[in-house]
């Protein structure tokens, strides 16, 4: 069939990976790319971060962390040592451990499910304040880089332009999948149920070496009066329920994202400088090496929320003017990627069903 995919983030790029993979002949239209959307900011750990709680999304969770944890297996053998390295054909997953903090009684388990179900009792433990365990870590935006080069290598094609009407498609497609992220229902009619999740974030270097000079860089200094430097952090850890706001610090290759905000209803996209500032003050006392890591950037992401995850066919009786089937996959909240596999998995399988 020839399937118009909408939206190059995480869920458009994986849905149009997979059905290109199943046979079909793939198109992907986005107005931006992938650099540019939501998912290029996103840190990112699979981890369900408030996701919705139903026996479909557990089988999505399950069937991603089972992708991720075999693209981490791949770049693992690629790299020998399944180093930091990495390069454009070696998927940017690795296996990481960290610690999930928890705080309320009693704490938020749910995720534990899966990640048993997936990589065995063995990795999850309790540790002192939570629970420690090793996931995927996914190096976003390399990432989203690769995975559309894998797309390309799949065969789709690739048009940049946005997308008025859902029925201009019909002529070129034999369905549609809808994945446009906190846009994602306005080309079906409207939908009340998606709301904007605002998410602050600092990204810092990830490490530095050590300066022999004496306190010349102005950095805090050790015994000797020279900057003892930062090693490159691996280990990440989460503290969502923090009382001032969520709280993770999430190492990536070259950089650490720390983060952060969810606003509910928040459309505004300019990072402030008093939440930065208390951003880094809840990160330092998780892991006090970010007090010393120089700030690359900061950020702010519209995470696409929604009551429930909506992947499903549309019913055509909602879209008479559209003429092809067409499927929705959006509201993927603050779990975009944790869900990405799974979502498209579960998409090529609505298209089969057609
Ligand atoms: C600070 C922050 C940290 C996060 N950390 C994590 C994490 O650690 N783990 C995790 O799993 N998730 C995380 N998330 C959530 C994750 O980023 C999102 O759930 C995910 O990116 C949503 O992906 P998407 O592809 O649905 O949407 P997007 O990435 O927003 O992509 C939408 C695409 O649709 C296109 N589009 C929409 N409408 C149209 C149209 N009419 N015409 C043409 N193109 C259109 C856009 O151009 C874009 O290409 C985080 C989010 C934020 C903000």
């Amino acid at each position: 069939m020839r399937i118009t995919v909408i939206g190059a983030g995480v869920i458009g790029l994986s849905c149009a990976h997979d059905l290109a993979e199943d046979g079909h002949e793939v198109t992907v239209v986005a107005d931006h790319g992938p650099g540019d959307t939501v998912s290029a900011l996103s840190a990112a750990l699979w981890f369900p971060f408030a996701a919705e709680k139903s026996p479909t999304v557990d089988r999505i969770l399950e069937r991603s962390l089972a992708r991720f944890a075999e693209l981490a297996g791949q770049a693992s053998d690629a790299e020998g040592a399944g180093a930091d390295q990495v390069t454009d054909d070696i998927p940017p997953v690795e296996m990481r451990t960290g610690t999930v903090f928890e705080r309320a009684t009693p704490p938020d388990r749910s995720w534990v499910d899966p990640v048993v179900a997936v990589l065995g009792q063995d990795a999850v433990h309790p540790v002192d304040g939570g629970m420690e365990t090793t996931l995927p870590m996914i190096m976003m935006p390399t990432y989203l880089a690769w995975l559309m080069d894998s797309c390309r290598i799949a065969g789709v094609r690739f048009r940049w332009e946005k997308v008025e009407s859902l029925a201009a498609l019909a002529d070129t497609a034999d369905a549609v999948v809808v994945a446009g992220g906190l846009r994602g229902g306005e080309l079906l009619g409207g939908d009340e149920e998606v709301t904007p999740i605002r998410g602050q974030v600092v990204v810092l270097a990830n490490g530095y070496e050590a300066d022999d000079e004496d306190g010349a860089d102005g950095e805090e200094d050790g015994e000797d009066g020279a900057d003892p430097g930062v090693a490159p952090l691996t280990r990440w850890a989460t503290d969502n329920d923090h009382p001032d706001g969520e709280t993770y610090v999430l190492p990536r290759v070259d950089s650490v994202v720390v983060g952060g905000t969810a606003d509910v209803g928040s459309w505004d996209e300019e990072p402030s400088a008093e939440t930065a500032e208390a951003i880094l003050a809840r990160a330092a006392v998780l892991v006090p090496e970010t007090a010393t890591l120089p700030i690359l950037g900061h950020g702010v992401g519209l995470r696409p929320g929604r009551t429930t995850l909506r992947v499903e066919q549309v019913d055509p009786t909602d879209l008479p003017s559209v003429g092809v089937p067409v499927i929705a996959a959006y509201g993927h909240g603050g779990s975009g990627v944790t869900l990405s596999w799974g979502t498209a998995e579960r998409v090529v399988e609505l298209v089969d069903g057609l």
